[in-house]
């Protein structure tokens, strides 16, 4: 098949359309139901590490069942949070976690967390990735978050041309157009899960085809 150029203000609407069937982000889906402080989606995001989001949602829903705010998770003892969240991967070191970063919230910020990267980025682990997230879905900044889908999937289009999600987070924050940088990583997640899987990616029927290089894909499916 002849390629043509890869478009991005072309393959936005067909991803929108790609994704429709599938389940949302866990991040986006909990903000969808609610939970909309920089404080939840920052916990939800550090749930999410190395956890697939058919476990992390189910666990952040619990969690904010029990304490939602700041103050009520810093008032939890920490072997609590560790119970509520044991389905997660690392499930220890993220109950220290995010019990720290409640209690820090409350003494340092009024309880209340701000719009402000280097705050979220001065917590004991939290990353760019889960700054930037967290910082776009609730704060509306033009941040974009870069997680193993998309990392793989813009490199896949030949849209970047990068070896670590650090680095394509940074060319995309160069090339990718303000008003897609949040929406990015709602697309690309359940894309990557779905269509332009790790293994076997769904080429023959993707909507994409026509325009995506397919750098990496063994024998151009
Ligand atoms: S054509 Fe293949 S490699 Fe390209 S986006 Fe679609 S599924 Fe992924």
């Amino acid at each position: 098949m002849r390629k043509r150029p890869f478009d991005i203000e072309e393959a936005m609407p067909r991803l929108r359309k790609a994704v429709a069937p599938y389940p949302k982000a866990a991040l986006f889906e909990l903000a969808a139901e609610g939970h909309t402080s920089v404080f939840e989606i920052l916990a939800a995001c550090i749930l999410s590490i190395r956890t697939r989001d058919e476990t992390s949602l189910p666990v952040a829903r619990a969690l904010f069942a029990q304490a939602r705010t700041p103050a009520e998770l810093a008032a939890l003892p920490v072997e609590q949070i560790d119970r509520l969240i044991q389905g997660c991967a690392f499930h220890e070191a993220k109950a220290r976690t995010i019990r720290d970063i409640a209690r820090r919230t409350v003494q340092e910020h009024g309880g209340v967390l701000p719009c402000d990267r280097d705050v979220l980025l001065s917590f004991h682990g939290v990353g760019p990735k889960c700054a930037n997230l967290t910082l776009g879905i609730v704060c509306g900044l033009p941040l974009i978050g870069v997680d193993i889908h998309v990392h793989r999937v813009a490199n896949r289009w030949g849209y970047v041309r990068t070896t670590t999600p650090e680095k394509t987070m940074t060319a995309l924050q160069e090339k990718l157009p303000r008003p897609y940088r949040i929406e990015i990583n709602a697309l690309l997640v359940p894309f990557g899960k779905h269509v332009c899987t790790g293994t076997r990616p769904k080429c023959s029927t993707c909507p994409l085809m026509e325009m995506c290089r397919q750098v990496g894909v063994a024998s151009h499916r």
